[in-house]
């Protein structure tokens, strides 16, 4: 796929998940591997409202390599793929029902969602907790960093998920898959659930590796 296609697809995808209320006002950001860099969605803009060509291209260690100045979170980003060589999108959303589980007093931080449903399994797996960083604090991006080594996608506690996939299409519907789980624990709160077993988990690990 050529710059110009995914500078294209990057706008669509954005549109699609501000129209389907993933993202508010000028929240979220998205971003795909070029051989060079990264293309990424520029600060203060409505993922509703992207231009193709001035969507901004950041080199690997951050510098500004044209478009319009990047989001302010474009360094979860780098932090992310500099850990996870086989990302090639990352989706970051500030979406309703996964930043409610982010604000959630959790026993166990390392995984935050229960295996509910096998398309979770699938398409999340193990999503651990990152601890609160103010908006911009560089040691978020070690925090995100570390985590990411293991895991597609991370939760920013008070914040939202970082969600990494093959291509952007991958990180999108994985993003999409985390915010229907989280909708679904959060309608399902307080009663008794059966979430899948250790066992189940491991199968589905085994059948549809990552
Ligand atoms: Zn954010």
């Amino acid at each position: 796929m050529t710059e110009s296609d995914l500078r294209e697809m990057l706008v669509l995808r954005g549109r699609s998940l501000y129209d389907r209320g993933y993202a508010h006002g000028s929240s979220g950001n998205l971003s795909v591997r070029l051989a060079d860099g990264i293309l990424v969605t520029p600060t203060g803009t409505s993922l509703g409202r992207l231009d193709p060509a001035r969507l901004a291209k950041v080199s690997p260690q951050g510098a500004t390599l044209g478009g319009d100045p990047p989001s302010k979170e474009t360094f979860l980003h780098l932090a992310m793929y500099s850990r996870r060589p086989g990302a090639h999108a990352i989706v970051h959303l500030h979406c309703t029902c996964a930043v409610a589980i982010s604000c959630l007093a959790h026993a166990d931080p390392r995984n935050v969602l229960a295996p509910l449903t096998a398309y979770h399994v699938m398409r999340v797996g193990t999503l651990p907790l990152i601890p609160y960083f103010r908006p911009g604090d560089r040691a978020l991006a070690e925090a995100v960093g570390a985590a990411a080594a293991q895991h597609r996608a991370v939760l920013l506690a008070n914040h939202g998920p970082v969600v990494s996939g093959k291509s952007l299409d991958d990180a999108v519907d994985s993003a999409e898959e985390l915010e229907q789980t989280a909708k679904i624990a959060l309608l399902v709160a307080g009663r008794d659930t059966v979430p899948l077993s250790p066992a189940q988990v491991a199968d589905l690990e085994t059948a549809f590796p990552s």
